[in-house]
């Protein structure tokens, strides 16, 4: 798709045209970009820039594969066998039980399936464009062809561009080209027969910003792209498997084999007691069936899907869904500072000018506050030191401060917003400054720099008394560490450069970093006529220190209250900041991020000259690494998991990427994160608040607390049908229970009674242990324990119940049913015991508060299993299909009675293993 109709069998080769070129073809100007009226038009004519996703594997197909289940096979077989002999009622139940189970299974893998591709693709790209000669963000969807869109470090390119403008700009194109390296990127014309891999002036979609800043027209969007004509790109991750689930297959192949294998043994004795072949059948039949737990895969997905969807809810957004397992079992959370930690509202309280120390009043982003100097109000005209240092802050920035829904806020970086608002309180504005100093060009700022600069065309009356022949000036401001090295003079009080006196200046700046304020240098050079543009080595010396400002940036409440509750549950917090030490530290103690009562720091500098063993105790004892590079923190995190820890890491930038791909869970900022990081990252904060991310760790956990209670839920019951069964046959008698009513067991009751268990709230306890062990299986000692001594007991119940009924009546189809509904009975006391009216019970008789949060998922489970158990024994057709028989009152009641006794059972096995 080109922008012109006669176009669209030859498409231009944009790369081989001049920027002026294609500016005229695409009707768009290079400064300017498009006129609206243009953009609805084209809108209309070309779309919206969206990839259409491959399709995915059809229904039918995914349908099919539901059957693919080593557990099924034998279902399917069993009920051929069955018909083979002539049983084809039987037959058809076996088949028709396989056949629900596997709808069921597939209606949840499609629901699954689409509330995570929904959740992916809630997280929009947005594209920062020049439209009627305005800078504005968009989401990347509503760019059209001709659009003239701004490129910084981090972006991802939204559409193909043919590049107009590029500085130091560096491209990684590996989605398209399969090069990991970083392209180097300008504007010229290159051959119009020149590979994609070769066209420098060309920024292709789905491509990363990693260097530099660059501008460049849209020349084709959506599918059009390059990367939509090779569309396979844009296959959807939605896949289901984890390594829990992959865990299972596993399980349940090996329970299949020991099945086969017991089922043989079963038909063999059997036979040799005498019975024929087609009884045997049947008993093998059952046990192989009674063993399997037909309900389990689908509990598990519902499990996940349910924990994936609470997690969205509370702002952390799973992009890979094994995380949602990691983040249960996570040892250690390493995260950002600014932003995170804290609330990122910048209010600038100290300047340091001149030599005077002065303070500021005044919160927020409003202009009302004043400078005082020994607690007077400062005259601008007398502090000629101080009006620079707020000039520098002003103009060297890129943020501007707007009134909005009846409070002021900053677009931009909160950082530059508290600089211009210290301006602004006496009486400085940005709109004034830039028009008597026009911008000539900027350093935009980075982290890895940690400084920006600005080159401006000076004022006529300058109030400095340096040299007047200089037109121009540089303002820089960034870190001291940054700053203090470039420059080999000061200012003192009266404007005059002076010798910089270092020691001075990192005094003041511990003062201010002890409070926890967020120091920043300000420096300039004057230069002459002759520089047009700023680089790094025009600042690299020859600077003057005008001053430093310093802002608080205030904890964030509710992230001290989650680093508690993260250090009651074992997991250990570290700030990661590219900020000063000193502060990094104080705000560290403010919110308690203390390991064994102290808070020890290091510098990224320090860090880099240590061993690798010297390294790893390091990360292990500290608990603040300042000043630290993003590249260090690849570093950090292998050193973490060398010492067996579990790593959630956050990350925004660029160089974030590597991190985030090594933690055990990669978490991006979704506000202030660079689309590269979300795109390596397995969670994305949509809020940036440390926070969301221990509500994640709660609901992480809550999903692996809640698949083991569906696990010590379902298993007892395979263990005592098949242990019924086993015995039985060795005991030649009758069977308790057959095959039919096991699959019933084992596949209606067991969904309608474990799928509640998925809606299972977080309980309190689940905050207050310790991590689980990553090696330990999912089915642990206690698990196993659980599920033995359950298992006997529902043995009991079956064989108990059915012999005795069978010696009181002889009437075997009521035996039989009494037996199945004393089992559910059983059922039902366990399932209140795991649940959380279980232990809001065992608080409640213990003297403790007992809370029920709203959690009707389990009363809707016990309502269905006994209005199915009625059906089961009352419904003449269920009679003929299941063998079973009616029950009068008396005896509902006593098969009731029967089952009570399994409180006392789960009590029992509740004190080793509470499962709460
Ligand atoms: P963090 O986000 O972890 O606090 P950054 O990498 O953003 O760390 O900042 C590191 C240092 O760079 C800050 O301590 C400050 O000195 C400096 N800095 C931060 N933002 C800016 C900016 N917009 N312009 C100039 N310097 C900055
Ligand atoms: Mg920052």
């Amino acid at each position: 798709m080109t922008a012109t109709t006669n176009e669209k069998t030859h498409p231009p080769q944009w790369h081989n045209l001049s920027a002026q070129e294609v500016s005229k073809h695409l009707n768009s100007d290079l400064e300017t970009g498009l006129v609206s009226s243009e953009v609805t038009e084209r809108q209309k004519r070309f779309g919206a820039n969206e990839l259409k996703g491959k399709p995915g594997k059809s229904p039918i197909v995914r349908f099919l594969l539901q059957f693919n289940q080593p557990l099924l096979y034998i279902l399917l077989i069993a009920g051929a066998i069955k018909a083979f002999l002539g049983e084809w009622v039987n037959a058809w139940v076996i088949w028709g039980v396989t056949l629900i189970n596997a709808i069921i299974g597939y209606l949840q893998e499609s629901k699954a399936e689409s509330a995570i591709a929904a959740l992916a693709s809630s997280v929009q790209t947005d594209a920062t464009i020049w439209r009627d000669g305005q800078k504005i963000k968009i989401s990347s969807t509503e760019l059209v062809p001709g659009d003239l869109v701004i490129l910084t470090s981090g972006d991802k390119v939204p559409a193909d561009l043919r590049l107009t403008f590029a500085r130091n700009l560096q491209i990684n194109e590996s989605a398209l080209t399969g090069e990991s390296i970083a392209v180097e990127k300008d504007t010229k014309p290159v051959d119009a027969n020149a590979a994609l891999a070769e066209r420098t002036n060309m920024a292709y979609a789905g491509s990363f910003v990693t260097f530099g800043q660059g501008k460049g027209i849209v020349v084709a969007i959506g599918q059009a792209t390059e990367t939509g004509r090779i569309s396979q790109l844009m296959e959807q991750n939605t896949n289901l498997s984890t390594p829990l689930t992959r865990k299972f297959d596993k399980f349940s192949r090996t329970l299949l084999y020991i099945i086969l294998g017991v089922a043989a043994f079963t038909f063999a004795v059997g036979l040799g007691y005498g019975n024929t072949w087609v009884t045997m059948f049947e008993a093998a039949v059952a046990l192989a069936v009674s063993a399997i737990p037909e309900g389990l895969p689908a509990v598990v997905t519902i499990t996940l899907a349910i924990g994936v969807s609470r997690m969205a809810r509370r702002h952390a957004i799973v992009r890979k869904l094994p995380a949602v397992e990691t983040l249960g079992g996570a040892t250690v959370i390493c995260s950002d500072k600014t932003g995170t930690l804290t609330e990122n509202q910048m209010t600038v309280q100290a300047i340091y000018a001149g030599g005077q120390n002065y303070t500021v009043t005044g919160t927020g982003y409003a202009p009302n506050g004043e400078i005082l100097l020994d607690k007077n109000i400062v005259d601008l005209a007398n502090s000629p030191v101080l009006l620079q240092c707020l000039i520098s802050g002003i103009l060297c920035n890129d943020s501007h401060l707007e009134f909005k829904e009846q409070r002021w806020q900053v677009i931009g970086d909160p950082t530059e917003g508290g600089l211009t608002a210290a301006a602004n309180k006496m009486g400085l504005t940005k709109a004034d400054l830039e028009k008597e100093m026009p911008r000539i060009d900027v350093i935009p700022f980075e982290s890895e720099f940690q400084y920006m600069a600005t080159l401006h065309q000076k004022e006529s009356g300058e109030k400095v008394n340096l040299s007047n022949d200089k037109s121009r000036i540089i303002y820089v401001k960034g870190s001291v560490e940054a700053l203090l090295s470039r420059c080999q003079k000061m200012l003192d009080n009266e404007g005059n450069s002076i010798p910089v006196n270092a020691k001075i200046v990192h005094q003041e700046v511990d003062g201010m970093a002890n409070q926890g304020l967020r120091v920043l240098a300000f420096a300039m050079k004057e230069v002459s006529e002759n520089q047009k543009s700023v680089d790094h080595k025009d600042i690299a010396e020859g600077l003057v220190l005008i001053g430093l400002q310093g802002m608080i940036d205030p904890p964030r409440q509710e992230a001290i209250n989650a680093v508690q509750a993260c250090q009651n549950a074992g997991i250990q917090v570290k700030m990661i900041t590219g900020d000063h030490a000193v502060t990094a530290k104080a705000i560290a103690s403010r919110m308690g991020l203390n390991k064994n009562g102290e808070i020890l720091a290091f510098t990224g500098q320090q860090l880099a000259k240590m061993e690798q063993q010297e390294l790893s105790m390091a990360v292990e004892n500290g608990s603040v690494f300042a000043r630290v590079a993003p590249e260090q923190k690849l570093r950090l995190v292998e050193a973490l998991q060398s010492k067996g820890e579990v790593v959630a890491m956050t990350g925004d930038g660029v160089n974030d990427a590597p991190a985030l791909k090594q933690a055990d869970i990669g978490i991006a900022m979704g506000q202030a994160g660079t689309e590269v990081a979300k795109e390596a990252a397995d969670m994305i904060l949509t809020d940036d608040n440390f926070a969301s991310i221990e509500a994640a760790v709660e609901e992480g956990r809550t999903v692996y607390r809640n698949l083991q209670k569906a696990i010590a839920f379902i298993l007892p019951v395979n263990g005592g049908e098949s242990m019924t069964i086993l015995i039985s046959v060795l005991l030649a008698r009758a069977l308790p229970i057959l095959s039919l009513q096991v699959l019933w067991l084992n596949m209606v009751n067991s969904i309608a009674m474990t799928v509640p268990l998925a809606f299972e709230p977080k309980t309190e306890r689940v905050m207050q242990q310790p991590p689980r062990n990553p090696n330990e299986p999912l089915l642990n000692r206690q698990l196993l324990q659980r599920i033995i001594v359950i298992s006997v007991f529902n043995w009991i119940l079956i064989f108990g119940v059915f012999e005795w009924i069978k010696g009181t009546t002889e009437n075997l189809a009521l035996a039989r049913t009494m037996a199945i509904q004393a089992l559910v009975a059983g059922r039902l006391f366990y399932l209140l015991s795991i649940s959380q009216w279980g232990s809001a019970l065992v608080n409640k008789l213990q003297g403790r508060v007992a809370k029920i949060n709203h959690a009707p998922a389990i009363a809707i489970g016990i309502v269905c299993t006994i209005i199915l158990q009625i059906i089961f024994s009352q419904w003449t057709l269920m009679n003929k299909l299941f063998y079973t028989a009616p029950l009068n009152l008396n005896q509902w009641l006593i098969c009731l009675l029967i089952g009570l006794p399994m409180v006392f059972v789960a009590a029992f096995v509740n004190r080793f293993d509470p499962l709460n």
